[in-house]
């Protein structure tokens, strides 16, 4: 058996005990000890003269200590002081032992290793690591830099840098163990160095690295590793698609029936369709044609027109003789579209048909009988549609909107519910979130990417301006003003807490205030603890302009549609991510009239805060604030926890390592093809083998 599938356990001091310690950082095996790579490093490489010491370094000294003493202040502590000549630093340690007091006797001669910080008596280390040196020859420093791994309770990192250390020993011995999958061609292009050099580099930098280049990733050892890690993760999404697009599923294909339908169908909207519009219908179509399931994902800015080009697809379905699911994240969008759906399939022989959680007993029965029996060709729904209860006769397409609020999980459990004896449904999804190009190739590379990168014509684009909260009564005239001129108004109060009802009863009071200074105004109240019926009244009240000023919580947020409200006023924007502020503004310039949306913020903004604020209020472009809102916050917050828990990087940093996403993607699918061999044993050795990503 090759030793780097052989268990941690057969390296020397590694107990039964360890080895269930170390599995709990997924080390199993040798291998995963040879790519358990540092988190960052420590430099012991030089002495530093305590004189040239500065806060915020950390640092390897080498001193007498000149005094000991124990502080009663306070909390009470150990303080040594040390001194090379060059000048003196305070040692502080809360917990000591007597034995500790009796070995620092003034005199002593020793080593530290800490982080440099200013303190009560000037530069001290708060318990740094020492050592006793007897003799004035005594080497101190070491010739790399020290490694620091990702730990778990109850593991040093001595314990796990000499296991490492150990591994990578073993290792050694048999050149040639290591397989180095990456091709000379690239490891040449991009002037990487190979495998076991890479991976010698990073456990044991030599000096001439240094601790900063390793951190801002320049280092071409760190650079190789970080592609292959990278790489790795990208084929395991497309080994999860290729097996997808194996299965059979229904083909639409074009019969004159359906080219009737479809020139009907267009014939019948109350405007023309753009030319992204019609081109993503015909990538659709294509995708529909096969055999296979069609995985596509379209993205489109906020009322770049995403719902018609998917009622189309939905077309294609019925026509074939196949029923439609769509998924909405919301109850409020549900309805929206149910009644968009009804008005376009109205001069078409087809049901359309509503279930949320809040549909019970015999309504509910009612729809489910229709969809076990085929009668209900298109259902509308939140994610109630996969539920347990729900079965369907012929389910052909599946149609997920506003993708970004549903899990990869959950587009995998609705892709199974609509499996029938080994074929499944197509799969078209929907985002108005713009999710920059780096990370979209890796968070949806199990889909095929269409862009709607153009709006109806005649739109303009918003007026955003950044104001302070003291200015409310300007912003208040602002309202009568515009309600004079019959338009319409949303003012969205947004998440004081992490907490529902502290919203809602926010907006309440925010909703009854603007009634008292407005008493022209026709205000109304929406929020998320309402009844959908109610909401969905107050809703059609706005839209057939009964109602002035809609205030609202976030529940606006995605796809509700009214184009005469062209002004929005967002209170405490500063809360808000980027690409959700660009959201619930695309809910106004709807119409072909100037509109308007004020960030109205509460004083004093930080740095940060101004600089997001200004991104929003300079620019119309969902994709440009997406890029921004990567930059400023991270992947994690703008993929939003659900989904980017599921991608877990060793060494890899999204934002650090953009350029190296570029060369994945324009590499990755080439392995499939030249080396074949290689897709495995990559993940592998970079997911784990326990990895579920293939399971689908
Ligand atoms: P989103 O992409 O944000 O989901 P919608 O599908 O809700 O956008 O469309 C926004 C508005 O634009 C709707 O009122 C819709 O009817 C209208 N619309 C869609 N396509 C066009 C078009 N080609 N020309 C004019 N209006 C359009
Ligand atoms: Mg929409």
């Amino acid at each position: 058996m090759n030793i780097l599938n052989q268990p941690v356990g057969i390296l020397s001091g590694i107990g039964g005990q360890t080895a269930n310690r170390l599995q709990k950082l997924g080390l199993y095996t040798i291998q995963d000890l040879i790519f358990h790579l540092p988190l960052r490093y420590e430099d012991r490489t030089h002495v530093y003269s305590i004189g040239s010491l500065r806060p915020g370094i950390t640092a390897l000294i080498r001193g007498k200590v000149e005094l000991l003493d124990v502080l009663p202040r306070g909390r009470k502590s150990l303080i040594c002081r040390v001194s090379d000549g060059t000048g003196f630093i305070n040692l502080k340690f809360f917990h000591f032992s007597a034995n500790q007091h009796n070995m620092l006797k003034p005199g002593t001669v020793i080593s530290c290793f800490a982080e440099v910080r200013y303190g009560y008596a000037g530069l001290e280390m708060v318990h740094p690591e020492y050592k006793i040196v007897t003799s004035p020859n005594e080497c101190i420093t070491e010739t790399c830099l020290t490694p620091v791994y990702p730990l778990t309770e109850g593991l040093s990192q001595n314990v796990i840098r000499k296991a490492v250390k150990q591994a990578l020993d073993l290792c050694s011995q048999e050149p040639g163990l290591l397989t180095d999958w990456i091709p000379e061609t690239i490891l040449a292009q991009y002037h990487y160095p190979a495998l076991s050099v890479a991976i010698s580099a990073l456990h044991a930098p030599d000096e001439s690295v240094s601790t900063q280049a390793l951190q801002n990733g320049s280092v071409p050892a760190l650079k190789r590793l970080v592609f292959e890690e990278l790489l790795a993760h990208y084929l395991a999404l497309r080994i999860t698609r290729n097996k997808i697009k194996a299965w059979a599923s229904p083909s639409f294909s074009e019969t004159p029936a359906v080219k009737l339908a479809s020139e009907q169908f267009i014939r019948s909207l109350p405007f023309k369709l753009t030319g992204a519009q019609q081109r993503v219908m015909s990538e659709i179509e294509q995708d529909c044609r096969k055999q296979h399931p069609m995985m596509r994902l379209v993205q489109g800015d906020v009322g770049s027109g995403k719902t018609v080009v998917c009622a189309y697809a939905a077309l294609l379905a019925l026509t074939a003789g196949y029923q439609v699911a769509v998924m909405a994240p919301t109850e409020l969008l549900a309805e929206q579209h149910k009644r968009n759906f009804s008005a376009w399939f109205e001069g078409f022989a087809t049901q359309v048909m509503y279930l949320t959680g809040q549909l019970k007993g015999s309504a509910r029965k009612t729809v489910l009988q229709a969809l076990a029996d085929g009668t209900a060709g298109i259902i509308i729904g939140t994610h109630a549609l996969f539920q347990e209860s729900v079965n369907f006769n012929r389910l052909g397409l599946i149609i997920i909107d506003e993708q970004h609020r549903f899990g990869v999980h959950q587009r995998m459990a609705l892709r199974e519910k609509g499996q029938q004896g080994g074929v499944r449904p197509h799969q078209l999804v929907m985002t108005a979130t713009p999710i920059p190009r780096t990370l979209a190739m890796l968070q949806y590379s199990d889909l095929d990417i269409s862009v709607i990168d153009e709006l109806p014509p005649g739109r303009k684009p918003i007026v955003t301006s950044v104001i302070p909260a003291e200015r409310r009564s300007d912003v208040i005239d602002r309202i009568n003003g515009w309600v004079a001129k019959q338009k319409q108004v949303y003012w969205v109060c947004t998440l004081i807490e992490e907490s529902d009802v502290l919203q809602c009863e926010a907006a309440e009071k925010t909703a009854e205030r603007l009634a008292e200074v407005l008493p022209k105004v026709r205000v109304a109240l929406i929020h998320g603890r309402m009844k959908s019926a109610e909401k969905d009244a107050i809703m059609q009240a706005f839209k057939n302009q009964q109602v002035d000023l809609l205030v609202a919580t976030t529940v606006i947020e995605v796809g509700v549609d009214v184009p005469n409200a062209g002004l929005m006023i967002i209170e405490n924007p500063e809360r808000l991510g980027l690409s959700q502020l660009h959201q619930l503004r695309g809910r106004v310039g709807r119409g072909n009239d100037d509109s308007y949306c004020l960030l109205m913020y509460q004083a004093p903004l930080s740095d940060t805060a101004r600089h997001r604020l200004g991104v929003i209020r300079d620019s119309n472009d969902g994709f440009v604030i997406a890029e921004k809102d990567l930059e400023l916050r991270g992947p994690g917050e703008v993929m939003g926890t659900r989904q980017t828990g599921q991608m877990h990087f060793k060494i890899a940093d999204l934002i650090r390592d953009a350029d190296v996403l570029a060369i994945v993607q324009k590499h990755g699918d080439d392995f499939f093809t030249h080396s074949p061999a290689a897709v495995q044993p990559l993940c592998d050795r970079w997911l784990g083998v326990s990895t579920d990503y293939s399971e689908v």
